[in-house]
């Protein structure tokens, strides 16, 4: 039976993706060696690397302008800590807005290093919105924010216009829409959600603002180590990274992000539209901030939970139930889940709805 995948992470790849990262482990690049077991510094290996990192950059328009793309380990986690580290000045601040449990988990990382300013938060509403009227402390050493809430389905649709370098944690919608990536100047991604498997994160920064927070900073966790080392300052997690890759040759292929922009669009735009025609449903979060990629909806009665649950697991549905600090349903539609995913779904929601 076809699976549709709706994890919110790990989660679907392209199956392009499967087909020739599993090749690349019995028979990588026609060496007769697997890439599990060749050299990270071997000609083949270099090559992924440098393409990963530069078609990252293509990608996100961001070629040529003082930008540099690292694939790092440690996840989206570790770089809560290693943002403040490089860029809070020390005794400096900075400002954050917390728009969830991942924005939350950064803050309190940064407030080991310093003043460690909430602009504003949705937490009293369990996170249903983004917070839209706040004012940035302008002498903080940046500004950050979370542009998709992976667990609670809302997302960032504008950004705040500042002097200051803005931080982004894109882990859930990195290469999934047309934004001015410029106005960033760093934004970090956990490769499972949109990229790759996990194992790698990538870390996109404009070398300009490194160098300027006057703290020591431990060689492994220094933005300027790994651009040196051309993102081999230790051995890479060269199998995810190679994945990441393949997903990048193909989101290209596919014609950039321009082009699955609007695929996400419509998926979203399919799912929503039920979630808000069918009786028996309700959105989680506020319609003005859902995410395109991670859509949270609940029942209007409970009882129902069982014979729903039922129906969509006998559909071929597979990662639906939501997270626990929101409850109902989450619907992850991560770049590669294909639109026939999403109609598999809406039919199921239908049918729920004749039943009852
Ligand atoms: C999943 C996720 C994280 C955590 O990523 P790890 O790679 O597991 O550390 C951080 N931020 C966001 C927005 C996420 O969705």
């Amino acid at each position: 039976m076809k699976i549709h995948n709706y994890s919110a992470g790990p989660c679907i790849l392209p199956q392009e993706v499967f087909d020739k990262s599993a090749q690349s482990i019995l028979n990588f690049n026609n060496s007769n060696l697997s890439i599990l077991e060749i050299s990270h510094r071997s000609k083949d290996f270099v090559a992924v690397m440098d393409e990963a990192r530069a078609l990252a950059l293509e990608l996100l328009g961001l070629t040529g302008k003082g930008y540099q793309a690292l694939f790092l380990a440690g996840g989206a986690s570790l770089e809560f800590l290693m943002v403040p580290y490089n860029l809070m000045k020390v005794e400096g601040k900075a400002s954050y807005l917390d728009t969830g449990t991942w924005a939350s988990s950064a803050i309190k990382e940064a407030k080991h290093f310093g003043e460690t300013i909430v602009v504003a938060s949705s937490k009293e509403q369990n996170y249903n919105h983004i917070p839209k009227k706040y004012t940035i402390d302008i002498d903080s050493s940046y500004f950050h924010c979370t542009s998709n809430n992976t667990i609670f389905g809302t997302q960032m649709k504008s950004f705040p216009d500042t002097d200051i370098p803005v931080v982004c944690d894109m882990s859930s919608d990195i290469f999934s829409r047309v934004l001015d990536f410029s106005k960033f100047d760093l934004i970090y991604a956990g490769a499972q959600k949109n990229m790759g498997p996990a194992g790698t994160t990538l870390v996109v920064v404009k070398e300009e603002i490194l160098g300027k927070s006057g703290r020591y900073i431990p060689s492994m966790l220094d933005y300027v180590n790994h651009i040196k080392a051309e993102s081999m300052y230790n051995t890479p997690a060269v199998f995810p990274v190679y994945a990441s890759l393949l997903t990048l040759q193909w989101l290209k292929n596919l014609g950039g992000i321009e082009a699955i922009e609007k695929i996400n669009n419509d998926k979203a735009n399919l799912l929503y539209a039920e979630i808000d025609r069918n009786s028996l449903f309700k959105g989680a979060s506020v319609s003005e901030d859902r995410s395109v990629m991670n859509a949270t909806f609940l029942l209007n009665d409970e009882s129902h939970t069982q014979l729903f649950d039922e129906m969509w697991k006998k559909a071929g549905i597979s990662g639906l139930t939501g997270h626990r600090s929101v409850g109902g349903y989450r619907a992850s539609m991560y770049n590669a889940l294909p639109i026939e995913s999403v109609q598999v779904l809406v039919d199921v929601m239908k049918n729920f709805e004749l039943k009852n």
